[in-house]
């Protein structure tokens, strides 16, 4: 049996971390971290994510801010209101719940949250701070795998890593960092996408294989070295009348046929999906102790 990466059980372990932290800092007479999210609209899922992260940030003993802006907000008033963010002193993190309506541009937005306080790590600063391995924001999802790569002790120098997908949010992020000179990274890597050919000889020299294109359960056992370390980032909804929601998760990787060939993996539910809240609160307590801009 392969080891199973477990997101759910390290992303509560790093919660833990932090509280205590929190409570290290509140009993030196420090400052209390403070999250913003920005949510606009009415949009379920990402009600269901904000509310998700607040509620995170009142675990671990941070203060949060919720500002909810109506679907019709300008893209001018919302540009405001994140700068009336990156000017409050007491404010540590700000995030912008994406999507965004259509009138607004994304780009206009991330570019307009100071760097200090893009704990999310979608700004152009962050991006490039991570490329160049200075401190910087990582994005949560990335963030998240070099986390469970660390804490399950997984070797990636000089192993080969194939990436698939080169979404700015997962696999490009990913590709750099395990290329980067220190651990988790040192790994030879591979990033491949839509155009690549021979994908399957490719994923097949894989040790570690990190599967992120939005396509349900494409990697299949053929597509695995035995022995390799399989990262799963994938989620999708299937109908499943045999549960009481009527549905359960997937992931990008035929999770029972490749877990018989890898040496550890990551499941759906239960991966990599449980440590994105986690490394949000990590990048949030980063910036209220000025760790990554000094
Ligand atoms: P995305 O923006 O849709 O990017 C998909 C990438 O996969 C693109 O680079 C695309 O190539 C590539 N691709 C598509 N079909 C391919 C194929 N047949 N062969 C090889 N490459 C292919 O996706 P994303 O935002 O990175 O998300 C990927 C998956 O992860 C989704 O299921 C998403 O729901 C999930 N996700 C999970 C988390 C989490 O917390 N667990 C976080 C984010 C995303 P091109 O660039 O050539 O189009």
């Amino acid at each position: 049996m392969p080891t199973i990466i477990d997101g759910k059980l390290t992303s509560s372990q790093i919660k833990e971390e932090i509280k205590t932290r929190v409570e290290e800092i509140k009993a030196e007479g420090g400052k209390t971290p403070h999250l913003a999210a920005i949510l606009v609209g009415y949009d379920g899922a990402s009600q269901t994510y904000v509310g998700a992260k607040v509620k995170a940030c009142e675990y671990v003993g941070f203060e949060s801010t919720l500002v909810r802006l109506e679907e019709t907000v300008t893209e001018e008033e919302l540009l405001r209101k994140v700068e009336e963010i990156n000017e409050n002193p007491d404010i540590d993190g700000l995030i912008v719940q994406l999507p965004l309506p259509k009138h607004i541009s994304v780009e206009k937005v991330t570019s307009k949250i100071r760097p200090e306080k893009d704990v999310d790590g979608f700004t152009p600063a962050n991006v490039g701070r991570m490329a160049l391995n200075w401190p910087a924001y990582v994005a949560a999802t990335p963030y998240g795998i070099i986390e469970l790569l660390k804490r399950y002790e997984i070797e990636t120098s000089g192993k080969h890593c194939v990436v698939i997908g080169r979404s700015h949010i997962v696999g490009s992020p990913m590709s750099i960092l395990m290329a980067r000179n220190g651990y988790p990274g040192n790994a030879t890597v591979t990033l491949t996408h839509s155009r690549t050919k021979n994908l399957e000889e490719i994923a097949r020299t894989a040790d570690i294989l990190i599967v992120a294109l939005g396509k349900p359960e494409f990697v299949t056992a053929d597509m695995v070295k035995p022995g390799a370390v399989v990262i799963d980032v994938g989620i999708h909804r299937v109908e499943d009348a045999s549960k009481k929601s009527g549905f359960r998760l997937i992931g990008d990787v035929k999770f029972d046929e490749v877990a018989e060939k890898a040496s550890a993996i990551t499941p759906v539910p239960g991966g990599v999906g449980p440590m994105t809240i986690a490394s949000l609160l990590y990048n949030t307590l980063l910036s209220a102790e000025k760790k990554v801009y000094s």
